[in-house]
């Protein structure tokens, strides 16, 4: 595979670690707005990296990003991981070299400080933890793992209701409680905030009630980890197409709303957890929305 892409942002240097490309979804069962007469003006840069050539199908990644900074080595969100049994089948028990990846940037598990999350949905958790020895084991043995408290309710309540052994609370019991046990988790209270030197939690709700956006400043240069804000780029021509995984619809676009406005506004770098490509780039403002330009 050929090396990614690292960006800079002011000391910091960001680069995708690759964990799958998904070629199944339809566009309809991602976003249930998407129709082919609205979306024909974007067909020439979305097809074939975005859309398949069909036109019916999106391509979907999933991957954590990798930061170094001169005092740390971090990961935001940390993608599916192996081994986990998921009730999704692209997700379930997968065996996909992500720590091989890594560790072709030139970093050990032991190496990374810091794991930071938007949120934790499976596919933002799974290398939190792998199997060893038929436990679930933290990955990286020193990380401090920052998290919004939010998103920890939420996770208590769904056990509450539905219990330990369902398949909707497994990720938490395998990918979250570990860390969490080992006495390494820091949190985040709902108005966001700062978390370390340079980056600043800001909540973004929507996409789940507890979701986050993380905003790096170094120097003059800005990144912005946008999570869950959005799932395809049709999103920011059209941001009030919500995908099939809004929690709420309302919340979800008024965050993709400030997310693309805020974007603008710092001239970020943005940074994405789904878009395939080079899932980095930067929006400006249209007459009708925003563009993407990937960088
Ligand atoms: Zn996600």
């Amino acid at each position: 595979m050929k090396k990614p892409q690292a960006y800079r942002v002011g000391d910091a240097t960001v680069t995708r670690v690759s964990e799958l490309l998904l070629h199944d979804f339809k566009t309809t069962e991602l976003i249930p707005e998407w129709k082919p007469e609205l979306t024909a003006c974007f067909e020439e840069w979305m097809v074939p990296t975005y859309l398949d050539e069909a036109h019916t199908h999106v391509v979907i990644s999933t991957h954590a990003w990798l930061v170094q900074t001169p005092d740390h080595t971090l990961l935001v969100d940390t993608a599916v991981g192996n081994d986990k049994k998921r009730s999704i089948p692209p997700f379930d028990s997968l065996r996909e070299p992500f720590l091989e990846r890594l560790a072709e940037l030139g970093v050990r598990p032991e190496a990374v400080d810091y794991v930071l999350h938007t949120h934790l949905h499976s596919d933002h958790i799974g290398w939190n933890t792998r199997l060893t020895d038929g436990r679930w084991e933290p990955t990286f043995p020193n990380a401090r793992t920052i998290l919004p408290q939010r998103e920890l309710d939420r996770w208590a309540e769904r056990v509450e209701k539905e219990g330990a052994d369902s398949p909707k609370t497994a990720p938490y019991f395998d990918s979250v409680l570990p860390v969490l046990e080992a006495g390494r988790v820091s949190v985040i209270g709902p108005e966001g905030g700062t978390a370390l030197d340079g980056f600043m939690f800001h909540p973004t709700p929507g996409h789940c009630s507890g979701h986050m956006s993380i905003g790096l400043s170094s120097g003059a240069d800005y990144g912005f980890f946008s999570g869950d804000v959005m799932h395809h780029p049709i999103q920011i021509a059209r941001p009030e197409w919500s995908s099939v995984f809004s929690e709420d619809h309302d919340k979800g676009r008024a965050s993709r709303r400030w997310a693309l406005n805020h974007a603008v506004e710092t001239g970020a770098l943005v940074f994405t957890p789904h878009f395939p490509g080079s899932s980095a780039g930067s929006v400006s403002r249209t007459p009708e929305g925003f563009a993407w330009r990937f960088a």
